[in-house]
């Protein structure tokens, strides 16, 4: 085992890695003729400590990501001095939407009707409002999640029509074995067609640590890293 580092060591490693992120971000906007305040950098905290999310915060970030409800939840009743905004990313199970709602300010992840309607009734329950993304299976593949292209116009319907919720946007992974480009330029043109109904879900939230220049290049306003600010993490048990 080696030590951890000491928490002035990881605040100032972290600070580093946040720069260079940074630094990539504005590369790739000024590559494609945008400007760095259209994108949003989502730090996804997942298996970190919560000591990392207040170095984060100290450091100036404010939207983090976290994949499983349970963890998510602790992290935030320690975090509840600070001024964060939640993004819940992973793959959700009907049944914990309820939680989800208790303490998610953002879900990447709605993908089914189900889904919909749970966290609806949580965010109801909990008197919250929650911004919903429909994440969108750009490979036709249902078991990374995401729903198929052809169901995303009836599920931003839904969610639109949701007491509790609002409609945030789109989100996707690009696929395996798929370019990123070409995979985040159709998530862009399934973005348009449903903002062409709903005019307020400007949300695109696609790349991650590896692609982030290429979703920048296809429009995302919402880039998900973890490793290239955290680290790369131990595998999931
Ligand atoms: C873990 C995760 C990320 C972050 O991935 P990195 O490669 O560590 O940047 C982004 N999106 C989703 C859906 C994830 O599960």
């Amino acid at each position: 085992m080696t030590e951890p580092p000491s928490p002035t060591a990881r605040r100032e490693e972290l600070r580093s890695a946040l720069t260079a992120v940074h630094a990539r971000i504005r590369r790739a906007c000024d590559d494609a003729g945008r400007v760095p305040g259209d994108v949003t950098l989502v730090v996804v905290t997942k298996t970190y400590p919560v000591t990392d999310i207040h170095h984060l915060a100290a450091l100036g970030v404010v939207d983090v990501g976290e994949a499983r409800v349970g963890e998510g939840s602790d992290k935030v009743a320690h975090c509840s001095h600070l001024p964060l905004r939640w993004h819940a990313i992973g793959q959700v199970q009907t049944k914990k939407a309820g939680a989800l709602a208790r303490w998610a300010d953002v879900v990447h992840s709605v993908d089914r009707q189900r889904l919909v309607d749970s966290l609806s009734r949580g965010a109801l329950a909990s008197e919250r409002c929650v911004e919903v993304l429909v994440q969108v299976s750009l490979d036709g593949d249902p078991g990374r999640g995401g729903a198929p292209v052809g169901e995303v116009s009836a599920l931003a319907e839904a969610i639109a029509a949701a007491p509790g919720l609002c409609l945030g946007g789109v989100m996707a992974v690009a696929p395996m074995g798929v370019e990123p480009e070409k995979a985040f330029a159709e998530l862009a043109d399934v973005a348009r067609r449903v903002r062409a109904d709903h005019p307020g879900a400007q949300v695109v939230s696609a790349g991650m640590s590896d692609d982030l220049e290429e979703a920048v290049a296809c429009g995302a306003t919402h880039l998900r890293v973890g490793t290239a600010v955290l680290g790369s993490r131990p595998p999931l048990r």
